[in-house]
């Protein structure tokens, strides 16, 4: 079982939009998502003049209205005087436009993560490029993925709400002080471009984003932007990292799933997993594969057109590592334009 060696010590998640304390000043609020993946874990953290919030949610009229309840509900007559985000992705940065124009405030988040999002929402509406058709007819995708693909083009950005302006940069070993306390920033990479991650040593918490899940494997991809990116190098670097800064008893905020203690034996299994992985599509390049033909060997799932661009762009990723390793090699594409990897 994936997570035996885990410890979750609140054994039911709080309802959404109803905020439940895990440690001083820090609470966890949950938001539904309109995916497989039906919520995402967001925090509160309370001082003595007012409240930080870790993570927005989604830009959906459910979201929007949970946020007002708790404004209604939950504040203590405290205003919201600080918003962090962990990184680009639309669960976590959907509504900070949204609160930055509701309480005034000015945005924190890493310059890659802001700058890549702003890049990315300036995609809506416009057509899909040919870099990115190339990069998917590569990969080995059908037609009618290819179609689909192209109808979708430019969705990221229908799940945020006009981005701030401005914004204020977290970096590597910053600290930010929240529920009266010093907390430093981590940065992870591989998921997203510069994830932030908050550990405070006196309480002992790591509010983890997506760079440390206790259930599920965050998607590692590389996308058409940077066909030739390696970030699942960056994400296995990132987890040995984490295992010498986290203490073993480090209490984890996810934001997905339970809250849990067990950094260090989860992280390990990460890195495994991975490793496996990577073994596994060795030996299926014995004989030559495109990414889609190796599908099978990485995910028990079905790909299905919700899914198809993560899939791609995470056994990409395992075909990327394989490369620079000179563990595989490509050939030249074929007549469809796909292109075969086999073992060296
Ligand atoms: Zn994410």
């Amino acid at each position: 079982m994936t997570g035996n060696a885990l410890q979750f010590p609140i054994s039911e998640a709080p309802a959404m939009g109803e905020p439940l304390a895990v440690a001083a000043g820090v609470y966890w609020l949950r938001m539904p998502l309109p995916f497989s993946l039906n919520h995402i874990n967001l925090w509160l953290l309370e001082d003595q003049h007012g409240w930080t919030i870790v993570d927005t949610g989604i830009n959906t009229k459910a979201c929007k209205q949970l946020w007002q309840q708790v404004f209604d509900q939950h504040l203590k007559g405290k205003p919201v005087t600080q918003l962090v985000v962990t990184h680009l992705h639309p669960d976590h940065v959907g509504l900070a436009g949204w609160l930055c124009e509701r309480w005034n405030l000015t945005l924190q988040m890493s310059r890659t993560d802001y700058m890549t999002c702003r890049v990315l929402m300036s995609d809506t509406g416009k057509q899909a490029p040919q870099a990115a058709i190339d990069f998917y007819c590569r990969a080995g995708v059908s037609e009618q993925q290819l179609k689909t693909y192209k109808s979708k083009f430019g969705g990221y950005g229908k799940g945020i709400y006009a981005m701030p302006d401005h914004y204020l940069r977290l970096q590597d070993k910053d600290t930010v002080t929240m529920a009266d306390a010093e907390w430093q920033i981590i940065v992870g990479r591989g998921h997203a471009p510069e994830h932030v991650c908050l550990y405070c040593p006196s309480l002992n918490v790591f509010i983890a984003g997506d760079q440390l899940l206790p259930t599920i494997s965050s998607n590692i991809s590389v996308w058409p932007t940077e066909p030739d990116s390696d970030p699942l190098k960056e994400w296995l670097e990132s987890c040995a990292m984490l295992q010498q800064k986290l203490p073993a008893d480090v209490m984890v905020l996810p934001s997905h799933g339970q809250v849990f203690f067990g950094a260090h034996q989860r992280l390990q299994r990460l890195i495994d997993g991975h490793k496996k992985s990577l073994v596994k599509l060795v030996d299926a390049c014995a004989q030559p594969q495109r990414n889609v033909d190796l599908f099978s060997q990485l995910f028990r799932r079905e790909i299905n057109d919700d899914v198809l661009t993560l899939a791609v762009g995470e056994t990409q990723a395992h075909i990327n590592y394989l490369v620079k390793q000179n563990k595989i090699q490509s050939n030249t594409a074929d007549a469809q334009g796909a292109v075969w990897y086999q073992t060296i």
